[in-house]
């Protein structure tokens, strides 16, 4: 007798997008409501871009053209990549004294000739809209924000909007920058989750993102966190823009991840329009404080 093989079933279910493409146009959309009604009053970006790095140069543009298409008013200052510390210290104090502008921000990476932090510490932290100052990364430990990085902010608005509750709940960040990993750790921290921060020298990696409710991936290598990295029923979150034969994708291997875990950022599509949002929200923010 033939023995009977049962068809397999395979029930594949997606997980649900975690849409930050929706969620920032929404913001966008408040944002620019309220622009409409101030009566000829403009938030103020200025944007410095040092140098030719073409992802820096995107960023850039989209940062610009969404800032202008909801009614910001908007510089961006394009220098040499050869430019010499002196001459962006000068720009960013010309920048700070500027009634016309509310928020700095200067695009990193850096060339490797400028101390970064040296011109970050130079922003007032008053215009430090993207949250790099030691003072507001200080303001954010201490639970008294002003500025917050708009990458991890971002993330956790994308959190809020889908009701996703932190408490209690185990949070793997793999990456540990100082411009999203260490401050997305306070912030889950403050929603009460428990976190551990992985990075390079970090032993039995797989094994630390199994054991997360929430996994969030800001490494920067395409497709490295991989299905067998991921809790059946896991939180993604996919920070990482990468390139791969000449697709914007993220760290997350997407279509096998999203098959298992029960949320998941896509990319693009996910944090990174979120970022540029909180940006322009940081932005306002600071204008209406200049009113007051
Ligand atoms: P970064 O400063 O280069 O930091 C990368 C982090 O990943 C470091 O902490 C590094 O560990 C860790 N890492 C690298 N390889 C690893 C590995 N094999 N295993 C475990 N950890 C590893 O990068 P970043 O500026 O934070 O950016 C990370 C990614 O996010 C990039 O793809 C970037 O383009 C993207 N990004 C996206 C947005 C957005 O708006 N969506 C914003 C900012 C950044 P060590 O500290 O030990 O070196």
């Amino acid at each position: 007798m033939k023995r009977q093989i049962a068809s397999p079933i395979v029930a594949f279910i997606m997980a649900i997008l975690l849409d930050g493409k929706k969620l920032s146009q929404k913001i966008c959309a408040t944002l620019k409501s309220k622009i409409e009604k101030l009566k000829g009053k403009k938030p103020g970006l200025a944007v410095i871009l040092i140098g030719g790095h073409l992802a820096s140069q995107i960023y850039v543009a989209k940062k610009e053209k969404t800032a202008k298409e909801i009614g910001f008013y908007s510089e961006v200052h394009r220098l040499a990549a050869t430019s010499e510390e002196k001459e962006i210290l000068n720009l960013i104090q010309y920048l700070n004294e500027s009634s016309k502008i509310h928020g700095i921000l200067v695009q990193l990476p850096l060339p490797t000739h400028i101390r970064t932090q040296t011109i970050l510490n130079a922003v007032s932290p008053l215009k430090d809209v993207d949250g790099f100052h030691p003072l507001n990364l200080g303001r954010l430990l201490i639970g008294d924000p002003l500025f917050i990085p708009c990458t991890p902010q971002g993330v956790m608005e994308l959190l809020k909007e889908y009701r996703i509750d932190l408490s209690g709940k185990h949070a793997v960040i793999v990456g540990r920058s100082l411009i999203v990993g260490k401050p997305l750790a306070h912030l889950l921290l403050s929603q009460n989750a428990t976190v551990t921060i992985c990075h390079s020298k970090t032993q039995n990696l797989e094994e630390m993102c199994q054991s997360a409710d929430i996994l969030i991936s800001a490494i920067g290598k395409p497709h490295f966190i991989k299905n067998s990295f991921v809790k059946e029923g896991a939180i993604v979150v996919d920070v990482g823009i990468n390139r791969l034969n000449n697709k914007t994708v993220g760290d997350i291997d997407f279509d096998a991840v999203s098959k298992k875990a029960s949320f998941i950022t896509p990319v693009p599509g996910g944090v990174g329009p979120m970022t540029i949002a909180l940006l322009l929200q940081n932005t306002f923010k600071s204008f209406e404080r200049s009113l007051s």
